[in-house]
C-alpha cells in the first residue's frame, strides 16, 4: 500500500513552500496538482514522476470525487502520491474531505501544512494582520455564498481576510456597510499575491471595486491595511 502526502504549496511564490513539502514531492511517484499551484513548485518533483493536473477552475475541471478516487487508486497500487494544493490544504481547500476519504479507504496520509494565502499574501505586502493598537484578531472568511454574518464580523472588530470574494465584492461591501462598518476603513484587493504577476489596490471599504481583477484574489479589510508598504508607483503618485 502506498502513502499519500496531503501538501500545502504555500501562497504562490514557489520559494514559500516548506522544506518538508519539497522533500515529499521529491519522493512521489505521482503528483496530483491543483490549478492554483504555481508550476515552479514542481521543480522539486522527480523527473520521472507522473504529474496530473486536477484543477477546478470556473466549475470546469476534475470533480472532487474523482480526485479522491485517483488518490486512492494510486495509493492502493503501491505508489507514493503527493496531493499538492494551494496555500494550506485545510483552509478553503476541501482538504478535510480528501483526508476523510483517504482515511476511510485505509490509506496512510501525512499532512504537510502550507502558508495559507490569507497569511502569506498580506504579510508579503507589509500588512500585519494583528497589531497591538489596531486589531486584536483576524477572521478568515469565504466571500462566496450568501449566508455570511456581516453583523458578527463587524462586531468582532478583527481584521477581515476574505477568500473567493471577488465576484461577490459588491455584496460584501454593502453587507459590511449595512452592518455598520465605517466606509473609510482601509481595505485592499490583492491578486496573484507573492507572484511576479501580483497586482493590488489599496483603498477604503467604500471605494473597493473588483474592476480589472480576475483572481485569484484576496480582500483584506481593517485598519492594519493602512500600514501596507505601498508599491513605488503609488508612492510616486501620492507624493
Ligand atoms: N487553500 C488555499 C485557498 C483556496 S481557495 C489557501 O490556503 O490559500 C482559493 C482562494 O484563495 C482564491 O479565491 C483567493 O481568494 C485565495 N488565494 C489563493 N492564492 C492567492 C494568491 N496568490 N493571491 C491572492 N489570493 C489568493
Amino acid at each position: 500500500m502506498g502513502k499519500v502526502y496531503l501538501i500545502g504549496a504555500g501562497p504562490g511564490d514557489p520559494q514559500l513552500m516548506t522544506l518538508k513539502a519539497a522533500r515529499a514531492l521529491g519522493v512521489a511517484d505521482v503528483v496530483l496538482v491543483d490549478a492554483l499551484v504555481n508550476w515552479g513548485c514542481l521543480a522539486h518533483a522527480r523527473s520521472d514522476a507522473r504529474i496530473v493536473e486536477v484543477g477546478k477552475r470556473a466549475g470546469a475541471g476534475t470533480s472532487q470525487a474523482f480526485i479522491e478516487k485517483l488518490c486512492i487508486q494510486h495509493a492502493k497500487a503501491g505508489q507514493t502520491v503527493a496531493r499538492l494544493k494551494g496555500g494550506d490544504p485545510f483552509v478553503f481547500g476541501r482538504g478535510g474531505e480528501e483526508l476523510r476519504a483517504l482515511l476511510d479507504a485505509g490509506i496512510e496520509v501525512e499532512v504537510i501544512p502550507g502558508i495559507t494565502a490569507g497569511i502569506g499574501v498580506p504579510a508579503a505586502l507589509g500588512i500585519p494582520l494583528t497589531h497591538r493598537d489596531l486589531a486584536h484578531g483576524v477572521s478568515f472568511v469565504t466571500g462566496h455564498g450568501a449566508d455570511i454574518n456581516w453583523q458578527a464580523l463587524v462586531r468582532s472588530r478583527t481584521t477581515l481576510v476574505i477568500y473567493m470574494g471577488l465576484r461577490n465584492l459588491k455584496n460584501i461591501v454593502s453587507g459590511l456597510a449595512a452592518a455598520g462598518m465605517d466606509p473609510r476603513t482601509p481595505a485592499c484587493v490583492i491578486e496573484n499575491g507573492t507572484l511576479g504577476t501580483q497586482r493590488q489596490v489599496m483603498t477604503r471599504l467604500g471605494a473597493l471595486s473588483s474592476a480589472g481583477f480576475r483572481g485569484p484574489a484576496l480582500i483584506v479589510v481593517g485598519a492594519v491595511v493602512g500600514l501596507a508598504r505601498m508599491p513605488v508607483q503609488e508612492k510616486a503618485k501620492a507624493a
